[in-house]
């Protein structure tokens, strides 16, 4: 059996772990949690309507998001899990015309996007009543995924496929072959699978790389509401930096912060909370309500690249890589570790050019 080892137990990772062939590999997924991106994210899945002129970008994240029902199937995931929420975006009444246009254009290329409607004042805020009456954008596909939820499912399903879950930080060691180092100790794998988001760029400076990868610190607000019919309201993405991801029983997020300065910084402050609340308040229908629940921060870190786009794939033969995926990581980071799967269990080749351009622009030596 081939020996894996799998660094970084965020959406890539646990989902590529998940997809290996567990009769061909033996595999220990390493994970520090600390910082992740995945645990602290909004959830919002709904890539279609961006206006980032990268068509690769755009490729991945509309297979990505097209890939959502396989992977709901594929771990059985339930709605307190995923679920296809609809999005609303509220924008000036001439930018959601359009919107409405671009929408009717990318449906002709993404079915998954669904049914796409301008939403009078009054059909907002009967479809999300933590709004006030606002014009708004309606697409039916766009979804919400709990980050923290998939990840706890997807390490019970690893255990039970037999991979080894190590709780534990690793270094690299480059000697006669490439090695891991787990509390001072060596370990030798067949392939080593690099998924620790930001972290690629410390992990792979050893081995004499350079790699194109910046963090930034993300915080956002969890509120634990009153408000009981939350389980089947939309995510709504505001005009501006914040948005509103319900779930079930009352939970309600607003997030992001987007801080180039905090970096690797992993404390909670007041201006980020300040600057939620200040940019939803004004589309809030009851923002007492909302703002005088009980709430805690999430805060983690997330991967750029130069061009704010993700890579993944052979960096040597026996070690592969994937990482920068910024703020659209819950939409693309299922796809690539299935990809990263596919080719490993041998039922691919290795183009993903249609996705990304080449390694050598992200990582050289
Ligand atoms: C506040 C916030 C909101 C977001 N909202 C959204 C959203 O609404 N929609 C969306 O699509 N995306 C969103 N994102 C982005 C998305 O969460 C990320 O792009 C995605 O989760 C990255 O996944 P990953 O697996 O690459 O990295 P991560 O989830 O960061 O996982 C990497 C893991 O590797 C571990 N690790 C690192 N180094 C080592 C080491 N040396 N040894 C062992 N383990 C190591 C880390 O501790 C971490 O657990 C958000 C991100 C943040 C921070």
């Amino acid at each position: 059996m081939e020996k894996i080892a799998i660094i970084g137990g965020g959406i890539i990772g646990l989902t590529l772990a998940n997809y290996l062939d567990n009769k061909k590999f033996d595999v220990t997924l390493y994970d520090q949690s600390t910082g992740q991106a995945t645990g602290a994210s909004a959830g919002i899945i709904s890539p279609w309507l961006s206006k980032r002129r990268n068509k690769q970008w755009y490729a991945l994240a509309k297979d990505g998001a097209n890939f959502f029902p396989q992977l709901i199937q594929d771990f059985d995931l339930d709605d307190s899990i995923y679920q296809r929420s609809g999005t609303l975006l509220l924008r000036k009444q001439k930018q959601l015309e359009e919107l409405y246009e671009l929408a009717k254009k990318r449906r002709e290329e993404a079915a998954a996007i669904g049914e796409i409607r301008l939403f009078t004042e009054a059909e907002t805020a009967e479809h999300l009543p933590l709004l006030k009456p606002t014009a708004a954008l309606h697409i039916s596909g766009g979804g919400r995924l709990d980050g923290i939820a998939y990840l706890q499912r997807l390490r019970s399903l690893a255990k039970n496929k037999g991979i080894h879950l190590v709780n534990q930080s690793i270094t690299l060691k480059q000697t006669a072959s490439l090695q891991v180092v787990v509390d001072k100790q060596t370990v030798n794998y067949d392939r080593i699978i690099l998924t620790p988001g930001p972290h690629l760029k410390n992990l792979l400076k050893p081995l004499g790389y350079h790699t194109d990868i910046r963090p930034q610190k993300g915080q956002l607000l969890a509120f634990q509401t009153d408000y009981t019919e939350s389980a089947n309201w939309p995510v709504a993405m505001l005009d501006g930096e914040a948005d509103l991801i319900p779930f079930a029983e009352g939970k309600i997020l607003l997030g992001a912060t987007h801080e180039n300065d905090g970096s690797w910084d992993l404390t909670a402050t007041k201006e980020a909370f300040k600057q939620l609340i200040c940019g939803a308040s004004e589309f809030l229908a009851d923002p007492a309500r909302l703002f005088s629940a009980p709430y805690n921060y999430r805060i983690g870190t997330r991967a750029y690249t130069s061009d704010f786009a993700p890579f993944f794939g052979l960096l040597r033969n026996e070690l592969l890589v994937a990482s920068g995926l910024g703020s659209s990581g819950l939409t693309t980071g299922p796809y690539i570790g299935y990809l990263l799967a596919n080719y490993l269990n041998g039922k691919t080749i290795t183009d993903w050019s249609a996705y990304q351009k080449p390694l050598e622009n992200y990582i050289h030596r």
